[in-house]
């Protein structure tokens, strides 16, 4: 016998309850953002390859190690892309989304990609809801921005998180700040693995995000960049930090965040959570007031964030941990009929049903009443409609509310059932 096609490390197959919270998760998500005067936003998952070494950055562990990049058949680079900001920049310009408006605020959600070492709370095909803001430089976005994540994650039901911030300056605070830090490693060379030494002339900021033990140790005594920003960069940052206490955000000032990509500038942000274990990052995200310009637009300021789905219910989860899960009210009707006639009868009652916008479940199968009622029961259904030959002849089905147990039948007529059943939902 050949063997079954089995899924691919580090992808997930999602049914059941876990599709539904999902689905719950997305439709929550969407209501914040639209709260918030975000619009949504949807890029193709195959994007040339030079938009993500362009943006992400050529000496980043995505573009050089993580990401899935093929020629395809006609000989273009391509990659499936391995986060989101890139995209919508790429659909920002390529729409001329400006035109309409001074400040676009957008978000997106669906599947990334990356070659990573699949582990706990780490996929190769993982999941991010993330938004973008384009056209303000106002520290007031940043706290904004930043107000609609916490949001979106009480929707997700999280309660225990908590916001790291810093500030990297404007790009040429940065340019600066690395000829500090050049200078810093000079001498300890030796004691930096032998990525590290590559990225001393080539990108040294990534040597602070190093994860090899030797390179943190170094590290560690490193100047820190928000105390190598200019003043005006201070003043904003100052201010962010007065408006998410104003909001009441649980924050704090972590000057070690640099952040993995190389296009953030000013204010950055990582936020976390107790219950993740190793991979304790919910999202993240910042101000990128370089990147519209490096892909070809005009100079615009920006700010946007992701998180990981996977992880937000990573983090639910470990807040409810304990409790016992709510139970789903019962919702809709189940049809049960017996005989061929009645599976008729009951066929067009379960399209007319559906047609009226009540949930219907039936089998189509002309199983035994027992194995339909069994079906009924756990088919989550209200009520169950029951039609045999006695029933067609009287013109009426016998209605059993599922909710109740040893519920009296009631005998509803067959013309008015779908009236039965309006007033019944909600
Ligand atoms: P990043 O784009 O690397 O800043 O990631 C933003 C968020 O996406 C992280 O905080 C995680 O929640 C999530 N994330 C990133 N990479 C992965 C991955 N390989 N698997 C699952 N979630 C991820």
């Amino acid at each position: 016998m050949s063997q079954n096609v089995q899924r691919l490390r580090g992808t997930k197959d999602l049914y059941g309850d876990e599709a539904r919270q999902w689905e719950k998760l997305e439709a929550a998500a969407a209501a914040v953002f639209t709260r918030f005067g975000y619009e949504p936003i949807r890029t193709p998952i195959l994007e040339p390859y030079a938009l993500f070494s362009r943006s992400v950055g050529e000496i980043t562990d995505i573009v050089q190690k993580e990401m899935y990049r093929f020629t395809d058949r006609s000989g273009d680079e391509v990659a499936m892309r391995p986060e989101g900001t890139a995209s919508v920049v790429r659909a920002y310009l390529q729409n001329n989304l400006s035109q309409e408006r001074p400040v676009r605020k957008l978000y997106y959600a669906g599947p990334m990609f990356r070659a990573e070492r699949p582990q706990a709370g780490r996929l190769r095909q993982f999941h991010q809801i993330g938004a973008e803001v384009f056209g303000s430089a106002s520290a007031y976005t940043d706290a904004e921005t930043m107000a609609v994540l916490a949001e979106l994650l009480k929707a997700a039901g999280i309660a225990k998180f908590r916001f790291e911030i810093n500030n990297l300056g404007s790009s040429g605070d940065r340019a600066a700040f690395g000829g500090v830090l050049v200078k810093f490693f000079e001498g300890k060379e030796s004691g930096l693995c032998k990525d590290c030494q590559t990225r001393l002339g080539k990108n040294v900021f990534r040597v602070l995000d190093c994860k090899n033990e030797a390179c943190r140790a170094l590290a560690a005594d490193a100047p820190l960049i928000s105390d190598h920003v200019s003043d005006a960069s201070k003043a904003d940052f100052k201010l962010v930090q007065a408006l998410l206490t104003d909001l009441k955000l649980n924050w704090s000032h972590n000057p070690r965040i640099i952040r993995g990509l190389d296009y953030y500038t000013h204010t950055v942000f990582e936020v976390k959570h107790d219950g993740l274990g190793a991979q304790d990052a919910l999202g993240a995200g910042g101000r990128y007031d370089g990147l519209v310009e490096t892909l070809g637009g005009p100079a615009t300021p920006a700010v946007g964030f992701a998180v990981g789905v996977e992880r937000l219910f990573l983090a639910a989860a470990a807040e409810t941990a304990g409790a016992a899960p709510a139970a789903q009210p019962r919702a809709g009707v189940a049809i049960a009929a017996l005989g061929a006639d009645a599976l008729r009868g009951a066929f067009a009652i379960a399209h007319a049903l559906r047609l009226a916008g009540i949930t219907c479940h039936m089998d189509l199968d002309a199983r035994s009443l027992k194995a339909q009622m069994r079906q009924a029961d756990r088919s989550g259904a209200r009520y169950a409609v029951i039609l045999g030959s006695d029933e067609l002849a009287k013109g009426a089905a016998a209605v059993k509310d599922l909710s109740v147990s040893d519920a009296p039948q009631a005998e509803v007529p067959l013309a008015g059932l779908v009236d039965f059943f309006k007033q019944r939902s909600n």
